[in-house]
């Protein structure tokens, strides 16, 4: 047996690995490795969700950020980015609709935009509350104030999605430029924490720079947060970036992450994401099959879909009609799993 596959049944069987081991468990991947892994995480979130499958209707409901990250397609420099911004009543028509298909876990996505102060956040959160009480709100807009992450769980929302992008100050620094912190970013990760919030952390896997140890440092990070959440795809290039010849990461190594943090992070919602089904034909599915337990249709209207591009060419799934969703549906049964119409809290820790 190889040495990547050997450490690979001792992650499965649940042994602490040390960071070399964990490093050369990725350096040495094999196809043994992988499906070592593959088939432990599946059995793994089998034990906590069965053959479930979580549902999240993703609105992008604003486009514009303040933001310069070097990666992301709707960065503020990039003056070919068709700006967009949803109304409260665009978005609550939103959820309506996605109600009416099942869904019961709402993910308000954006860039940072100065336009949504927390008075109108506020009222929006109410306004969703107030129609569908029996959903659940997830916000994922960036680094704000503790003062503003109160007010809006105050509001309603319930959880929070922060990816850190990579755990390592110089990779972060490599990704963003100097105005931008990650000693910042992790502080807003844990005032979320002890404001009551169910958070997501996470990477994007082959991001510009990004090394094998890196990866190891973000998986200790994510040990050490214990985020209900991980949000991971692979860096997939924008054309008007700074990166836009750098190349796109890979779906194998986003697959063979997504199986590690299922046996890190046993309980962890794990989404199989947008990027994945973008860099991987199945890539939800495939998924799926390596330990994810989440999926996050687009129900953000069609017509502002393909301006919220962060990277080139991304996958616009139509869930937004009861045809996309059955679809997505159809997809899961053929692999064992059902969607589930269900607000998915995290399991307690
Ligand atoms: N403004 C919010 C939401 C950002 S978009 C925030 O700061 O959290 C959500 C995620 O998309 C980012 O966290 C990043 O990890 C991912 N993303 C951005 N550009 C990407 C790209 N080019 N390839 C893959 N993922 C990307």
């Amino acid at each position: 047996m190889d040495k990547a596959a050997a450490l690979a049944r001792r992650l499965a069987a649940g042994e602490a690995l040390t960071d070399g081991e964990l490093l050369t468990l990725l350096e040495q991947r094999t196809v043994e490795s992988a499906e070592i892994l593959r088939a432990a995480a599946v059995e793994t979130a089998r034990k906590t969700f069965g053959n479930r499958v979580y549902l999240r209707g993703l609105i992008e409901f604003t486009n514009y950020c303040k933001n310069d990250c070097y990666y992301c397609g709707i960065r503020r420099s990039n003056r070919k980015a068709e700006r967009y911004r949803l109304s409260p009543e665009v978005i609550l028509a939103c959820c309506d609709a996605g109600y009416d298909l099942g869904f019961r876990t709402f993910v308000l996505q954006g860039g940072e935009d100065g336009w949504w102060t927390d008075d109108k956040l506020c009222n929006l959160l109410t306004a969703i509350k107030k129609t569908h009480p029996d959903c659940a709100v997830t916000l994922s807009i960036g680094e704000r104030s503790r003062e503003s992450y109160a007010a809006l769980k105050q509001a309603g929302a319930d959880r929070y999605l922060l990816r850190h992008e990579t755990a390592n100050d110089a990779h972060y620094a490599h990704l963003h430029p100097p105005e931008l912190r990650l000693e910042h970013r992790i502080r807003c990760l844990y005032d979320l924490k002890e404001l009551g919030y169910q958070v997501g952390a996470g990477m994007m896997v082959g991001s510009p720079g990004q090394t094998l140890s890196n990866l190891v440092e973000d998986l200790r990070f994510l040990q050490e947060l214990q985020p209900h959440m991980v949000g991971m795809g692979p860096f997939l290039r924008h054309r008007d970036t700074p990166f836009a010849n750098e190349p796109d990461g890979s779906a194998d190594l986003t697959l063979y992450l997504l199986s590690m943090v299922r046996l890190l992070l046993p309980k962890v919602l794990l989404p199989a994401t947008t990027a994945l089904g973008t860099a991987l034909e199945g890539g939800r599915e495939r998924g799926i099959l390596h330990g994810a337990n989440v999926v996050m249709p687009n129900l953000s209207p069609a017509d502002v879909r393909s301006k919220y591009l962060l990277y080139h060419d991304k996958l616009a799934t139509g869930a937004e009609s009861a045809n996309g969703l059955n679809q997505l549906r159809t997809n899961l049964q053929a692999i064992g799993y059902e969607a589930v119409v269900a607000r998915g809290d995290a399991p307690t820790l």
